[in-house]
């Protein structure tokens, strides 16, 4: 989501006559998208602002922006402003519509700061876009969940959909460009159409998306467990184009603490519907996002999420200390001490370690088409890319693969890589 709101800035900025460089030293706009999701992302974000304080002093024409959801809580423009008096404009997550004209007041010394909510971030601005061959494409912004540890709700507001023919519009015209990988936003894809009133849903929209021609695959990120519907299911059982791979963010494995993260659902209806999952699309790889350290997690709680990463064998899992984020729920509950938290991720990194391999194991052998999405810095002559339920592969290759599909058969591992060799190229 992140990454895709900084091709926005980029394709404004670009609109306005810039271009990317490859310092701090040498720009004429620095832009940061902040994110505060967890603590430790707003860290050093405020560390990085700082640091933009001398950059200034070098050059005062520089035009320093903060953006992103950082800004977008409650007094924290006021409060950036204070700190940062040399910052030009402040923008929230609903304002980047007003980035151009803000630059083109900070080009004039005029500052500005708007984090007024708004419901307007359908407008299409322009792109530019840094992930070919994947693409991103909104379908819904903000959410309506309220997990109880989650800021995200307070700095996205509600949600609202796109138009279902504005999103087919954008997939078709990716797709005439070339990208062969699109993958449909939203913090929860599967409320698409819910505020739409016009019969469209998730299901129909990936039905109508795998319809476009064209040779390319379709992701989406992230489901929420509680609507993941059977229609869902069968869309992407059903759809070709519709990889064998899903999101899916557990949380924790304990019903108890499912119901204090308010997530509305428990741990037997996950695992039935990994079961599900499993059995409608066989090869289905399932990646999810664990937290530890929620507040009033006992250690039978958390030997319960250990129980439930054993028996859904994700194929990766995201795994995060619980942080506190002021105005929440969870942050007014009773706190557990920060070295449990330590010694739980790791024990809890340990455990997926071990499954990652042995779904790493059960690969070798097997025949992939991966779609190659550039090349692996740390190898000579190697290129990476991704099969379709998500795994990454290493390619040896003396000629250029990026952004082709190639069928590798898969030799060997190195716990969550894997390596392949060319059996033809598609
Ligand atoms: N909308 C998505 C994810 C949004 S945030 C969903 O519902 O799954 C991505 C991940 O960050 C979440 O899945 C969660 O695991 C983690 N996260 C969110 N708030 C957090 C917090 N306060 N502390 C630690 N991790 C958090
Ligand atoms: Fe946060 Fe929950 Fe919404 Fe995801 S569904 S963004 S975790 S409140």
């Amino acid at each position: 989501m992140n990454i895709h709101e900084s091709e926005k800035i980029a394709g404004v900025l670009e609109k306005l006559g810039y271009s990317p460089c490859d310092s701090e030293q040498k720009a004429d706009v620095l832009v940061y998208n902040t994110c505060c999701i967890r603590e430790t992302a707003e860290f050093k974000i405020h560390g990085h602002i700082g640091e933009a304080k001398i950059l200034k002093q070098q050059n005062p024409n520089l035009i320093v922006v903060v953006c992103g959801c950082m800004s977008q809580q409650s007094g924290v423009a006021q409060n950036l402003k204070r700190r940062f008096p040399f910052v030009d404009v402040i923008l929230g997550t609903s304002n980047l519509d007003l980035l151009e004209q803000a630059i083109v007041n900070a080009q004039n010394e005029k500052s500005t700061v708007n984090v007024e909510e708004k419901n307007n971030v359908l407008v299409n601005l322009p792109k530019v876009r840094t992930s070919r061959p994947n693409a991103w494409v909104n379908i819904i912004y903000g959410c309506n969940n309220f997990c109880t540890y989650c800021i995200v709700p307070y700095v996205r507001g509600r949600e609202h959909s796109r138009p279902q023919q504005d999103v087919l519009n954008e997939v078709k015209e990716l797709v005439s460009l070339g990208y062969k990988e699109i993958t449909l936003l939203g913090q929860n894809v599967n409320s698409y159409g819910n505020d739409l009133k016009d019969g469209t849903n998730f299901s129909t929209l990936l039905n109508q998306v795998a319809k476009i021609e064209g040779d390319f695959r379709i992701r989406y990120l992230t489901n929420h467990p509680k609507d993941l519907t059977d229609d869902v299911i069968e869309a992407i059982a059903n759809n070709a184009k519709i990889c064998n791979s899903i999101h899916l963010p557990v949380q924790s494995g304990s019903s108890a603490i499912l119901k204090a993260m308010n997530r509305k659902y428990d741990r037997d209806d996950y695992l039935k519907l990994v079961s599900k999952l499993r059995k409608a699309i066989p090869d289905i790889g399932i990646s999810t996002d664990i937290m530890v350290g929620f507040p009033g997690e006992t250690d039978q709680d958390f030997l319960d999420t250990l129980d439930l990463v054993q028996k859904a064998r994700f194929s990766s899992a995201f795994c995060f200390i619980y942080s506190r984020r002021k105005g929440t729920v969870a942050d007014k509950m009773e706190q557990i001490p920060r070295s449990v938290k330590g010694e739980r991720i790791k024990r809890l990194l340990e455990v997926q370690n071990v499954i990652t391999k042995e779904i790493s194991k059960e690969m070798e052998g097997t025949l992939q088409r991966v779609l190659v999405e550039g090349k692996n810095k740390k190898y000579v002559n190697t290129y990476c890319g991704r099969t379709e339920n998500g795994r990454l592969v290493n390619i040896k290759s003396d000629v250029d693969l990026f952004d082709q599909f190639v069928w590798v058969k898969i030799k060997n591992y190195q716990s969550a890589t894997l390596w392949g060799e060319i059996v033809k190229e598609d």
